[in-house]
């Protein structure tokens, strides 16, 4: 999805007008157990175009002088972004910060709308001629508060957007590895990328694909990884932040088929690490657990087993996730990585005929007949598989009202039963029979 970050100097208002233009969103209502949006980072959706925006503002770390944070701002809404939304206050009017943020910003490759916030009148919106001397062209008089010029200002950022490319290799699988820090994942990738064959990186790209790097295995699989930067380059003063950390990792997993969320078998499980499985799990993307440093924790026979009870009770809603144990350090089990990702890949590009569906569907009502909810049957007349990575079923019932959670986790269940679906997560939309 193309990206959209607010920058800005503090009180101009951007977390208002992150708010806003979030809420503008349908709220598509879904059972999702993870984590669907940050205080800082959101899908947001406008006539038709679904995007992410960022409010760089609130990515802010200890005792960090306004210097570095709006350094930071700019650094992060230059690299992640595709489109650029500075904001300023007719309030405030034209500030020194407003001219540093501007100058920043001239170095983006990417287009920049200047936003004049706080616009809440005419007088004050014939206040923004000021802003023309930022040198970034016409400026935009919006209020947030009021939710005025929101439109406006959202036409023109999609009207940015970068024309859409599907510049993916249709064999490729596209994979990230993610984890809170210090779980391996820098070793994992250099131990997968040692041992098989790399082509060098150099593709023509955006600069966020030319940090990917793809390779190749003995058995002809072609497979790019998805960089989540700070794995690979670090040094950058944001990356440090967990905010960041935390962004970082989204879009890869947005630009990703599957993910190996890697975990610390010698530190266990953590909150962070729910934190990053949610986010997996909500882009319905295929996740694999992967249990790194399996050389640290001394084992009896059960120890495997163990460690698989207690990540299956943490991450209930990735019962799906295959589970592997590996070292880093001593390679162990490592050189099953890639089969594994091609498994999952291959499970969740699966389509399945709608007639063994439907004879799935047939001998499941015979197993459990449908739910009676205030004194009305649901009815299940058909199901058709209407999209892959997840594999999407819709299914044709009586009444939607009537499909409650227990019955579409039984649905789920059926087709993991008949299917190979390990790895991936499947989604059901009953829709009402016309
Ligand atoms: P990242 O922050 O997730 O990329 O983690 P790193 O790859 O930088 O690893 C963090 C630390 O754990 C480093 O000191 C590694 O040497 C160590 N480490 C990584 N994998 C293993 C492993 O499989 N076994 C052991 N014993 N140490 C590991």
């Amino acid at each position: 999805l193309p990206t959209v970050a607010i920058v800005g100097q503090p009180n101009v208002g951007k977390s208002t007008l992150f708010n806003r233009i979030i809420n503008q969103r349908l709220a598509i209502v879904e059972d999702r157990p993870g984590v669907t949006r940050d205080r800082n980072y959101a899908k947001a959706s406008w006539l038709g175009h679904d995007f992410n925006v960022i409010d760089t503002g609130g990515i802010t770390w200890e005792g960090g002088r306004i210097e570095d944070e709006i350094r930071a701002q700019a650094d992060i809404a230059m690299e992640e972004s595709d489109v650029i939304v500075m904001v300023t206050s007719v309030a405030l009017h034209l500030t020194d910060l407003d001219e540093r943020i501007a100058q920043m910003l001239y170095r983006a490759d990417k287009p920049v709308l200047l936003a004049v916030n706080k616009a809440d009148n005419p007088e004050q919106r014939a206040d923004i001629y000021e802003f023309y001397s930022l040198g970034l062209g016409d400026p935009i008089p919006i209020s947030s508060s009021h939710g005025t010029g929101i439109g406006d200002l959202l036409d023109a950022v999609v009207e940015n957007f970068p024309p859409e490319s599907d510049n993916k290799d249709s064999d490729e699988i596209a994979f990230s590895v993610i984890g809170r820090p210090n779980v391996g994942k820098s070793s994992i990738i250099n131990a997968l990328l040692g041992e098989n064959r790399v082509i060098v990186a150099n593709e023509e790209g955006t600069t966020r694909d030319a940090i990917d790097t793809p390779f190749s295995t003995e058995d002809g699989t072609h497979f790019k990884m998805i960089d989540t930067a700070g794995i690979r380059r670090r040094g950058k003063v944001y990356e440090k932040t967990e905010k960041y950390s935390v962004l970082r990792a989204l879009s890869a997993i947005q630009r990703s088929d599957v993910v190996l969320l890697v975990l610390d078998a010698s530190t266990g499980i953590r909150e962070q690490d729910k934190h990053v499985a949610g986010y997996a799990h909500d882009e319905g993307k295929g996740v694999i657990i992967v249990v790194n440093k399996w050389d640290l924790p001394k084992k009896d026979s059960n120890s495997a087993k163990d460690f698989t009870a207690v990540i299956r009770n943490e991450f209930q809603y990735l019962d799906y996730a295959p589970v592997i144990f590996v070292s880093a350090k001593t390679h162990q089990n490592l050189n099953q990585l890639p089969k594994l990702i091609k498994e999952v890949n291959y499970n969740q590009s699966q389509r399945i005929q709608s007639s063994v569906l439907n004879d799935m569907l047939l001998e499941a009502s015979k197993l459990v007949p449908a739910p009676l909810i205030k004194g009305k049957r649901l009815r299940v007349y058909y199901m058709t598989q209407v999209a892959t990575t997840p594999p999407t079923f819709v299914v044709f019932v009586n009444d939607p009202e009537l499909m409650h959670f227990s019955y579409k986790r039984f649905l789920i269940n059926q087709l993991r039963d008949n299917f190979n679906f390990t790895g991936t997560p499947i989604k059901i939309l009953p829709r009402k029979r016309k």
